[in-house]
C-alpha cells in the first residue's frame, strides 16, 4: 500500500481544496510514494502519538488537526510542534491531517455527531457557495445519451440525494471545417449544418479534471464545443454545521444528559435553560462559536459545540440553548469515522485507532 492511496482516498470523502484558508491539512511530513507499513487513527499528533505509531510500526498518522497549522521558521525542538516534526522526520513517520475539509462535508465530523445524537433529515447548517460548476456540451443527437452516461460515471449531475441529473435540449448547430481538420463529418470549406444537442450538467468544482477527460473521451468530435459556467448556488452538501431533529421532542435537562452520556462528559457548559422542549439540534465539532447565529437563524432549539468564550454565550440571547461540551469530547467519534471509512476502503491493511487519550484539558470534579 502506497501512502497516496490512502490519501487519494480520504480526499474523494473530504477533497483538500474543501479545507477553510487558514488551515493546513494535508501530507504534513512523509512522501506520497513511501510505502506504508500501517496507519494509526487520532485526533491530534503529538510526541505521544508518533510514538505510539512507532511502538505499534505504523509509519503513517492520519490525525484530524494539523500538527503544524500556522509554519514553522524554526526546527529546534523548542516546543511540543517542533519536538512532533522532529521525533516524525527521524523515525520515518508520515503524518497527515484531515481537517477543515472533514468539517466541511455532509458525513464529516458533524455527520458523525449528528449519528451519534440519532438526528434526523441531516443537512448542512451553513452551506457554501462557489464550489459548483455547470458544463453545457454540445454534441450530435445520437451521441447525448452515451455521453450523458458517461459524465454520471465522471461524478456529474448529482443534486442532494438525487443522481444522474441533467438536462438534454435539442438544436441545430453549425460548423465550417478549415484546412487541417479532420471533421467527423463534412467537408473542408463547407458550412455544416446538423441536428445538435445540448446537454448540460453540473459537478463540484474539484472533479473538474476528469469530467473533461470524459467528456472529451465519448465525444465523436475533434473539438469539442462546451461551456463551463461556474454557478452562484450554494451546495448543499458542503459548509460549516449540521442540522437535524430528533426523534421526538425531550426536556432540555434530558437533552443535557443525552449529551452527557453520548460523550462520556462529567460536565457541560451551557446557557440558561428556556423551559422549552429540545427537537432541532445544531451542532458543530470543535470551536463553533461563529455559527450561532445561523442556528438561531435556523430554528435550532439548541446547538451543540465546543470553546465558546464567556462573551459568546450571550450570543444565545434566550433564542437556543447554547452548549459548550469541549473541543476534544466533541470531536472525539473523528476517530471512530476515519477508522470505518479506511477500513470500509482498505479491509486487509493494518488500521489503528489511537489509545492515546490527547485531550490537552482536564476537570477537577468535586
Ligand atoms: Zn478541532
Amino acid at each position: 500500500m502506497l501512502l497516496h492511496q490512502i490519501t487519494q482516498f480520504l480526499e474523494t470523502i473530504a477533497p483538500a481544496c474543501l479545507q477553510e484558508s487558514y488551515d493546513n491539512a494535508g501530507l504534513l511530513t512523509g512522501n506520497a510514494s513511501m510505502h506504508c507499513t500501517g496507519v494509526l487513527i487520532s485526533l491530534d499528533c503529538t510526541e505521544a502519538i508518533v510514538q505510539e505509531a512507532i511502538d505499534k510500526n505504523c509509519n503513517v498518522i492520519v490525525s484530524h488537526h494539523p500538527i503544524v497549522f500556522s509554519g514553522l521558521k524554526k526546527i529546534n525542538g523548542n516546543n511540543y510542534v517542533e519536538r512532533t516534526i522532529i521525533k516524525a522526520i527521524k523515525n520515518d513517520i508520515a503524518i497527515y491531517a484531515i481537517h477543515t475539509n472533514l468539517d466541511n462535508v455532509l458525513q464529516g465530523v458533524n455527520g458523525k455527531i449528528a449519528q451519534k445524537l440519532g438526528l434526523q433529515n441531516v443537512q448542512i447548517l451553513v452551506p457554501k457557495k462557489d464550489f459548483l460548476q455547470k458544463l453545457v456540451v454540445f454534441c450530435p443527437k445520437e451521441n447525448a445519451q452515451q455521453l450523458s452516461e458517461a459524465l454520471f460515471a465522471a461524478g456529474a449531475g448529482n443534486i442532494g440525494n438525487y443522481s444522474e441529473c441533467c438536462f438534454i435540449s435539442e438544436g441545430i448547430g453549425s460548423f465550417k471545417p478549415e484546412n487541417g481538420a479532420n471533421p467527423q463529418t463534412g467537408e473542408i470549406g463547407k458550412r455544416e449544418t446538423v441536428q445538435q444537442s445540448r446537454v448540460e450538467i453540473i459537478y463540484p468544482e474539484w472533479l473538474k479534471g476528469q469530467i473533461i477527460t470524459a467528456m472529451k473521451a465519448n465525444h465523436p468530435y475533434e473539438e469539442v464545443a462546451h461551456n463551463i459556467i461556474n454557478l452562484q448556488n450554494k451546495y448543499q452538501a458542503i459548509g460549516s454545521g449540521i442540522i437535524g431533529k430528533l426523534a421526538e421532542p425531550v426536556e432540555e435537562i434530558d437533552f443535557l444528559n443525552k449529551l452527557a452520556l453520548v460523550f462520556s462528559i462529567k460536565a457541560i457548559k451551557h446557557t440558561t435553560l428556556l423551559n422549552k422542549k429540545i427537537e432541532t439540534v445544531a451542532v458543530c465539532g470543535g470551536a463553533g462559536s461563529f455559527l450561532t447565529a445561523a442556528a438561531k437563524a435556523a430554528g435550532a432549539d439548541v446547538y451543540v459545540t465546543a470553546d465558546v468564550k464567556y462573551h459568546d454565550f450571550f450570543d444565545a440571547d434566550g433564542q437556543l440553548l447554547l452548549a459548550d461540551i469541549g473541543h476534544f469530547e466533541s470531536e472525539q467519534f473523528t476517530i471512530d469515522l476515519l477508522f470505518e471509512l479506511l477500513s470500509n476502503k482498505f479491509p486487509n491493511f493494518a488500521l489503528l485507532k489511537t489509545s492515546v487519550n490527547t485531550n490537552p484539558v482536564v476537570y477537577y470534579v468535586l
